[in-house]
């Protein structure tokens, strides 16, 4: 199972494998199924990277292992903080690329740490160009691989651990790249994570977010992946949406009703959409109609949440006159509905705010020419 780099045979990166993969791979090295429990649990939990600290493998065996193998993982290249207590991480990755990932805390009324939520990247880049994301920007440069997801969480894990005392209770793959585009990196990582022998985190409590990609949410239905969906909509109607989000033109809002409904019938889980509100684009009472009629397609939540400006984006934040009317519109149209307002604006950690500005090559992009 050596990888070839040109010529010169690599050592196999026990990170980028799945977990059958790494069963696998312990098999055609003639051990036992529990060793790659063992590995497992080395890199998943203990977050360990050198087979010499792996002091329940034999002294031979480890030998062994670091002769094919090796434990590859992200660095932490910085991190800003926000005074709100938001969090801004930096990674660099095995190659030239960097990502970013976000912690956002909610403190109870004593100043307890209540949930502590990690926004995750899961592509470097993004080829879907939708006009209010810096990460659209850059282009699509690359998917994740599994251990590159997980990587992000546990390195934060054990942030929240330090400063807060207690781990990471939320994950949203809502941060750079458009996780169902990087469909089998995405689940193998929430995989890993819910495993007893990684963070052992619920499924409930990691929610997967998409522009609406109906191949990919029927297949999350028929292969009945337990963690949440949201649906990032910001529009309510096609005509709209498509001056927004250039998939809107390949894949609409019947096509995602039509995959909504059959996620429903398979399920039985309703779904969150995910609505940025733009002043004088999509945050009228007519358009909090349209959007009741979407919120009412499966049973479903709204998150409105308030944009952080982006340099260069001509849509801005609503104004809260307008937001007052909008949320009173919803309501008399029976949506359950909140406002998320934004965390983190001093660094540049907003929703659509996430991007590697410097040095990095401009990727592929569905993204067309808008009018607004
Ligand atoms: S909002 Fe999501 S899908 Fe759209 S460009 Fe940004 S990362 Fe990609």
């Amino acid at each position: 199972m050596m990888q070839k780099n040109g010529n010169k045979p690599s050592k196999i990166n026990l990170k980028s494998l799945s977990r059958v993969e790494l069963e696998s791979f312990c098999t055609d090295m003639g051990l036992k199924r529990f060793r790659s429990d063992q590995l497992f649990q080395w890199m998943y939990q203990k977050d360990v990277r050198n087979f010499d600290e792996m002091t329940n493998l034999s002294k031979d065996l480890r030998q062994k292992l670091s002769e094919v193998a090796e434990v590859g993982t992200i660095e932490l290249a910085s991190e800003q903080r926000s005074a709100d207590g938001t969090i801004k991480f930096l990674f660099s990755l095995h190659d030239e690329h960097r990502v970013e990932a976000v912690m956002i805390p909610d403190f109870n009324e004593d100043g307890s740490p209540n949930r502590l939520t990690i926004c995750v990247s899961s592509q470097v880049g993004c080829v879907f160009g939708c006009s209010f994301c810096a990460t659209g920007k850059m282009g699509f440069l690359r998917h994740l691989t599994p251990g590159e997801i997980v990587d992000q969480i546990i390195k934060i894990n054990q942030t929240t651990e330090e400063l807060h005392g207690r781990g990471i209770t939320n994950i949203v793959y809502m941060g750079m790249g458009e996780p169902l585009h990087n469909y089998a990196s995405v689940v193998e990582s929430a995989a890993v994570i819910t495993d007893e022998k990684s963070l052992g985190l619920s499924p409930k409590r990691i929610t997967v977010s998409t522009v609406g990609l109906t191949k990919q949410i029927k297949k999350l239905a028929e292969e009945q992946q337990p963690f949440r969906l949201a649906i990032s909509l910001h529009a309510p109607t096609d005509e709209k949406r498509d001056k927004i989000m250039p998939i809107n033109s390949s894949l609409n809002l019947a096509a995602l009703r039509e995959s909504l409904e059959y996620y429903y019938a398979q399920t039985g889980n309703g779904v969150t959409y995910e609505y940025l509100l733009f002043d004088e684009f999509n945050d009228t009472p007519a358009d909090a109609r349209n959007l009741a009629k979407i919120a009412h397609w499966i049973p479903s939540k709204v998150n409105i949440i308030m944009y952080n400006n982006v340099a260069g984006v001509t849509l801005k934040r609503a104004r809260e006159h307008r937001l007052d009317a909008f949320m009173r519109a919803l309501r008399d149209k029976d949506v359950t509905a909140t406002v998320r307002r934004s965390r983190g604006d001093d660094i540049d950690a907003g929703c659509g705010q996430l991007a590697i500005r410097e040095g990095q090559p401009k990727g592929k992009s569905i993204a067309k020419e808008l009018s607004n």
